[in-house]
């Protein structure tokens, strides 16, 4: 069942409609930061992740532990995300329609920079404005990790990405966000409507399921065009 946080009259059919989408799990099929930390860190790592995900740390403070685990140059990284960095098979074709019907599309990522990119490429799904922390390689190996969208009063994530949609708020009648991990928990609980599974999903039902479960990007198709019938209809009619 479709539930709404705000009730259909909010609907602006001339409005400005945003979608901000979370990339690890999400856009790409696999936790492509998590995996290269598995992949590129060395011992301890995994006492970080388990303090992240039991809430005892925020991801700012997680990354930035275990980046001084990491040894890994730019080109062993690079070729191991475009590897293995795969994505649902339905984003192209879901991107593809947010542009064809007049929905902005942003990306969100509490991961990295890098990986963002190169994978997008890879697929060839170009010109998604995305925000995320920022990696950079060194000649010794080393990897840092720079959180330019932190939000200093809370200080738990590196990218703050509820900061992010309220900004997008001055501009946007209508924000569906779309994620699956701890840190879209925040962000979803000030979207109007939300895509949720794993983590994410789990969350919101228990703070009173106002999200729309999925799978893949063609559920969330499927949902926008019953939703938002009046905005298929007016570009239709436009076209
Ligand atoms: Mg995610």
């Amino acid at each position: 069942m479709v539930t709404v946080k705000k009730g259909k009259d909010r609907v602006v059919p001339n409005g400005r409609y945003l979608i901000i989408c979370d990339f690890d799990g999400t856009i790409s099929t696999a936790d492509v930061g998590y995996e290269l930390i598995k992949r590129f860190s060395g011992d301890g790592w995994e006492e970080i992740d388990r303090a992240y995900c039991a809430g005892m740390m925020g991801s700012k403070d997680a990354y930035t532990q275990i980046a001084a685990l990491m040894k890994a140059s730019q080109d062993e990284m690079g070729a191991y995300v475009l590897r293995y960095g795969g994505i649902d098979p339905y984003f192209k074709d879901f991107y593809t329609f947010c542009k064809t019907h007049g929905f902005d599309l942003v990306i969100v990522s509490d991961g990295f920079d890098f990986y963002i990119d190169a994978i997008l490429k890879k697929h060839n799904v170009c010109n998604i404005a995305y925000f995320s922390n920022v990696v950079s390689f060194h000649d010794d190996r080393r990897v840092t990790i720079e959180f330019p969208l932190r939000n200093e009063e809370c200080d738990k994530c590196g990218n703050c990405k509820r900061s992010i949609l309220r900004q997008y708020r001055l501009t946007y009648d209508e924000i569906i966000y779309i994620g699956n991990g701890y840190s879209d928990i925040c962000p979803a609980q000030e979207a109007d409507v939300v895509f949720a599974k794993e983590i994410l999903y789990d969350r919101c039902m228990e703070e009173g399921g106002n999200c729309v479960y999925y799978t893949d990007f063609s559920d969330i198709k499927t949902h926008i065009e019953r939703m938002y019938p009046f905005f298929v209809r007016r570009i239709h009619v436009n076209s």
